[in-house]
């Protein structure tokens, strides 16, 4: 028989393979200095630096930096919400990586909307 069988090795609990999700929400993690794991469905803020970093939404496992450094005019603008949520300004354009622009979202109090 032909039959070849596929295991799902994964944990429950762990976090998906790439390319099975799209992120429907980030939640806000204030750090200092970009950490070398990111996890899905996380936003990492380092004030002190004036950047950001996810991994994009659509799933793929692109790592997503955006600047908000106040004086750089090309940069985004983060908005802390009073309930704790963050928003950034403008849209993300996911330009990197092998497909080139194949997401585009906003982030609005932590949730994504996709253009
Ligand atoms: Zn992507």
């Amino acid at each position: 028989m032909d039959r070849t069988w596929v295991f799902e090795t994964q944990d429950a609990g762990s976090t998906p393979a790439k390319g099975t999700m799209k992120t429907t929400e980030l939640l806000p993690v204030y750090i200092e200095l970009l950490p070398e794991q990111i996890e899905e469905g996380k936003v990492y803020i380092s004030k002190k630096y004036g950047v950001a970093i996810h991994l994009c939404a659509c799933g793929c496992g692109e790592k997503t930096i955006m600047d908000f450094k106040p004086n750089w005019k090309d940069g985004w603008t983060l908005i802390e919400n009073p309930d704790g949520t963050v928003s950034f300004s403008p849209s993300v354009g996911n330009f990197a990586g092998q497909n080139p622009y194949h997401a585009h979202y906003f982030i609005v109090n932590n949730k994504i909307i996709w253009c």
